[in-house]
């Protein structure tokens, strides 16, 4: 089940759908809009909402889409229990064994299955959920911990079970069940707090590139961009990039952040802006109008600079606006 919520991970939600449909048994999303937009696309795999429904029309809508709903919550199932068959979606059932975030808890697993599973009559059993709060830290005791509480609380439901997200993928087998659920790997980027990327053998899908608009000489004191945060130290070459926290560059990227410029690491030198960026050159002089700058990429790791942001890349990917351009390779 390939995760493709926050617009396939900032890749851009039907690109990577129609790319990835074939490939997989189901698509996850987080809200139901996001899987009314694959419907509305011509997507046909099978979608699964995680949330599960916000509201009782959702209950509905998801029905009249085939759209399988995650119910995380008692207030949900009631929500179904209201509507008459024909507009009852297939379920599968969160348990919350210890992120407390969503999903029901272990002392009602049981009875809730049992609801589930009659409201459900001519349907598949609910596949058994749920998620880990630390799977990414492989040494920490608390996703083994966490499923043992999910497997005391679902013991004797005849149900398959879906539990591991990308850093469970890669750091503990014993959870992968039935049904696994990554997403960030999917993309290339490292779920594992130890590992690189390149270590755990990830490629980035992502290659985030801009180029160069101009390049000029700063004299020894000058100071670069807003803010005048950057100043040369002695006489430097500036490059000026054509992207911007607008285009999904975060503005708190700091002095020295590295950019690939012709395929040479260059630093990042004062303030991003809305839509330009200046990177220090000096020593790097074949660079002139049109050269290419490589954000991140498979050449760049994406870990590495949200690292440096004091971020994670989650957070870079599903913060790329809609604005900026995609192209696929
Ligand atoms: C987002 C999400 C995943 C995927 O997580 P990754 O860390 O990106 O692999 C899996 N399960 C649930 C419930 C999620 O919300």
């Amino acid at each position: 089940m390939a995760c493709v919520k926050a617009n396939g991970y900032g890749h851009g939600l039907l690109t990577i759908a129609s790319a990835l449909q074939d490939q997989v048994e189901g698509l996850a999303v987080a809200f139901l809009d996001e899987a009314l937009t694959l419907r509305e696309a011509g997507i046909q795999a099978p979608i699964l909402v995680l949330e599960g429904p916000h509201a009782p029309a959702e209950v509905t809508a998801a029905a009249a889409s085939k759209i399988t709903l995650m119910i995380c919550d008692e207030q949900q199932l009631e929500w179904l229990q209201q509507r008459e068959e024909k507009d009852r979606p297939a379920c599968w059932l969160k348990v919350d064994s210890g992120l407390y975030r969503l999903g029901l808890s272990a002392a009602r697993a049981k009875a809730v299955f049992a609801k589930l599973c009659a409201l459900l009559p001519h349907r598949e059993t609910p596949v058994l959920c749920t998620h880990f709060a630390r799977a990414d830290e492989p040494e920490d005791p608390g996703t083994r911990e966490q499923l043992a509480r999910f497997d005391e609380a679902t013991r004797e439901l005849d149900s398959e079970h879906s539990c591991a997200n990308s850093a469970a993928v890669i750091s503990h087998p014993y959870s992968h069940r039935n049904w696994v659920r990554p997403g960030y790997m999917l993309y290339g980027g490292s779920p594992h707090r130890g590992k690189t990327a390149q270590e755990l053998g990830l490629r980035a899908v992502m290659d985030f590139t801009a180029s160069v608009l101009s390049v000029r000489d700063v004299p020894a004191g000058g100071r670069v961009g807003y803010g005048g945060r950057w100043v040369a130290s002695e006489p430097s070459r500036v490059a000026t990039v054509g992207v911007g926290y607008g285009d999904g560059y975060p503005r708190h990227m700091k002095d020295g952040t590295p950019v690939l410029i012709d395929g040479i690491r260059c630093p990042l030198a004062g303030r991003v802006s809305m839509d330009l960026i200046t990177v220090d050159v000096s020593h790097h002089k074949s660079v002139q109008i049109g050269s290419s700058a490589t954000l991140w990429g498979d050449a760049l790791s994406l870990d590495e600079i949200a690292a440096g942001a004091d971020t994670i890349g989650y957070e870079l990917l599903a913060s790329m606006p809609a604005r900026t351009p995609r192209q696929r390779r």
